[in-house]
């Protein structure tokens, strides 16, 4: 063979190689620095939680909360270890509130709305809004951005930090609840930040015994079901990009360990939700 034959086939292999390292390795998510503690993420999440039980309308039904509470759990202990927060405390509650919505606080308390449950047709689909939302809270986006905001000399009060961490129009209650009513100007999480929830949200999935895709699935309804002004959840979760598309690569690339086993309890809470008088809309802010 001559030599340019043999240097054709090794860059061919080298091509084949790195095909198939890129068809089977999950996307590598890193940790960044954050100028916050993960003490402070746990404190201002409580602070923010007290506050979003007294803003908003809880929905306080047992069977509820035990859905999400069992879903929650099995995430939380898919966490890959690098990701761990000893100190972080986990709670999942439920907003009594038709629009598709949810938000996840620092150090782990956990909002769903009544909307979000009741537009899921799975309990893959809730555990996937679940899992970008905890994906969220274990890389400490809130407090990255709440860091964000202060370096523009914006974030000194507590309201404001509280609204910037919830974001957008939920957000918006927040801080007026707190007698500051200031703008939402980094309110909002970045295209990179949404991009790493996705990913690492379905690896949590997958680990967790949920088939991830239906978290791509769930973001397309929720998509489809937006209004007039777009469902709050897209507004604080901006599309990184070929969205549905991105997730479902992501999704062939993992195996989904074994099965959660949620399914009939989704079912039954779902057909109880829908015979309770309709969930108000969501209070606006101005
Ligand atoms: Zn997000």
């Amino acid at each position: 063979m001559t030599s340019q034959g043999r240097i054709h086939r090794s860059l061919v292999a080298t091509a084949v190689l790195l095909l198939s390292v890129s068809l089977t390795a999950q996307t590598r998510i890193e940790p960044r620095h954050n100028s916050f503690s993960p003490a402070e993420d746990v404190r201002l999440g409580r602070q923010a939680a007290t506050e979003v039980r007294q803003q908003l309308p809880m929905l306080n039904d047992r069977e509820t909360k035990n859905l999400v509470e069992r879903i929650g759990v099995r995430l939380v202990a898919a966490v890959p270890a690098r990701f761990r927060q000893p100190a972080f405390r986990y709670s999942f509650d439920v907003v009594n509130q038709r629009d598709i919505n949810a938000f996840a606080l620092p150090g782990g308390p956990m909002f769903l709305n009544r909307g979000m449950l009741q537009a899921a047709r799975t309990d893959d689909q809730v555990a996937g809004v679940m899992a970008h939302e905890l994906s969220h809270v274990v890389l400490r986006h809130g407090t990255l951005q709440a860091a964000k905001a202060q370096k523009f000399q914006l974030g000194a009060l507590a309201g404001q930090v509280l609204g910037s961490i919830v974001g957008g129009r939920t957000g918006q209650v927040i801080a007026q609840g707190s007698q500051f009513g200031l703008g939402t100007y980094f309110l909002k999480y970045s295209r990179e930040y949404e991009r790493e929830a996705d990913l690492l949200g379905a690896q949590i999935m997958a680990r967790a015994g949920y088939d991830p895709r239906q978290m791509a699935n769930m973001f397309r309804t929720i998509q489809q079901r937006g209004g007039a002004s777009g469902p709050e959840w897209l507004s604080d979760h901006p599309d990184p990009g070929n969205r549905y598309a991105a997730i479902n690569r992501e999704a062939s690339m993992l195996s989904v360990n074994g099965s959660a086993n949620t399914g009939a309890q989704f079912d039954a809470v779902h057909a109880r939700l829908a015979q309770m008088p309709p969930a108000p809309a969501t209070r606006r802010g101005n």
